[in-house]
């Protein structure tokens, strides 16, 4: 089995989309909360901090909004991808932004450790992306250090701390994007072994020629249909004359196309409620509940009718012209799965009394 990378890409998109969006959700209301006790705090609009809380607030609606005319209008991961690493990009870039503001006051960088542990605890990407979506705000976060921090040792300290912060953090990351790339992984083979289960099934229980269902088939359907109650069965099995003939005759390619015109008459007469397949070489089967067995021998007879009249050319029949079938019918009106096989046999039998009551006609055995 092999895995397919860019399904696997597509989910890793949409598990990230997924957890952005929560963020750009919990941003929008704690940036309001701040943005108020702001207000409430200083008694003004107009500062750098205010800005910066109205600006990272505006953009998480936009990318909210942007997201979704993406997932809705036009669906492209590759956009969602560039929309998330741009939000966090932007969101790392805020948290700089804010941790500058706060060395005239507090000198702290909290502000952007948390963008940066939030950016690396939500969003799962590749070390290398990881390394490139720090790159320009950790270089904006140093220089702006080094011009707004006068006490040159804290700045070195600062500059110690943030590159540890930063080489820990891409550790983590590389951890969970691993941890979630080998369970998206393991998802997609197990979704492929259903499907290989499914068709395994497919295959062993359907004729691939004749498009019908086999005798494995034929044991799932009883199994569904039967389990323990005994029913009211009929069984008819219908065998092609002189089939060998045909396929001498005509080549057994003909003989094949032969087995799917057959197929496909059986098939237009099985009602819903009953089940028809191959039963094996020139044989098939119908599976009946409920009928009675005069019924059953008429609709046998309409069969081998309808086979006659469809005038399939047999010139090395010894019987008619073209190409017939004989069926015997056995019915048990108190049929358990157990009892099917005598239920085949008595079939079988009366198959062969049709055969040697001179082919192209159906028998009965009750
Ligand atoms: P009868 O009227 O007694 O049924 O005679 P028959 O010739 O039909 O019976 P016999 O059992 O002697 O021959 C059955 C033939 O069916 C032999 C075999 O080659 C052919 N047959 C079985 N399966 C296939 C198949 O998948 N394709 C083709 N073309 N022929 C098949
Ligand atoms: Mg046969
Ligand atoms: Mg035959």
């Amino acid at each position: 089995m092999e895995l397919d990378a860019q399904q696997i890409d597509v989910k890793f998109t949409m598990h990230n989309l997924q957890r952005a969006k929560y963020c750009a959700a919990t941003i929008i209301i704690l940036e309001v909360l701040l943005a108020i006790v702001h207000i409430a705090q200083t008694k003004t609009i107009g500062d750098g901090y205010f800005l910066l809380y109205i600006m990272l607030l505006v953009l998480s609606i936009l990318f909210l909004i942007l997201v979704s005319v993406i997932e809705k209008r036009f669906f492209n991961y590759r956009y969602i991808k560039t929309a998330v690493w741009g939000y966090y990009w932007f969101v790392l870039m805020w948290g700089v932004s804010i941790a500058l503001l706060d060395q005239r006051s507090y000198g702290q960088v909290t502000a952007y450790l948390i963008s940066l542990l939030a950016v690396t605890m939500l969003y799962h990407v590749r070390l290398r992306k990881f390394i490139l979506l720090q790159s320009i705000p950790t270089i904006y976060l140093m220089s702006g250090l080094m011009l707004v921090q006068q006490d040159s040792e804290m700045v070195l300290t600062y500059l110690v701390n943030i590159v540890l912060f930063i080489v820990i953090s891409a550790i983590g990351s590389r951890f969970l994007y691993y941890g979630q790339y080998k369970m998206l992984a393991q998802e997609q083979l197990n979704s492929q072994l259903v499907q290989m289960n499914g068709d395994l099934q497919l295959l062993a229980t359907y004729d691939e020629l004749t498009e019908m269902p086999n005798r494995r088939g034929l044991y799932d359907y009883v199994q569904a249909n039967m389990r323990d109650t005994p029913r009211h069965v009929t069984a008819m099995i219908l065998d092609i004359d002189a089939f060998k003939q045909f396929n001498d005759y005509y080549g057994h390619l003909e003989g094949d196309k032969v087995l799917k015109e057959i197929a496909v008459i059986l098939r237009a007469l099985a009602s819903n409620c009953c089940f028809v397949g191959r039963f094996g070489g020139e044989e098939f089967i119908y599976l009946i509940f409920d009928m009675e067995h005069s019924e059953a021998l008429h609709f046998a007879n309409n069969i081998c009718k309808a086979v006659e009249q469809r005038r399939i050319p047999h010139q090395a029949s010894p019987f008619l012209p073209y190409v017939t079938v004989s069926i015997g019918v056995a019915t048990d009106p108190c049929c358990t799965i157990q009892g099917l096989q005598q239920l085949f046999q008595n079939a079988d039998a009366a198959l062969y009394s049709a055969k040697r009551a001179g082919r192209n006609r159906a028998e009965l055995t009750i």
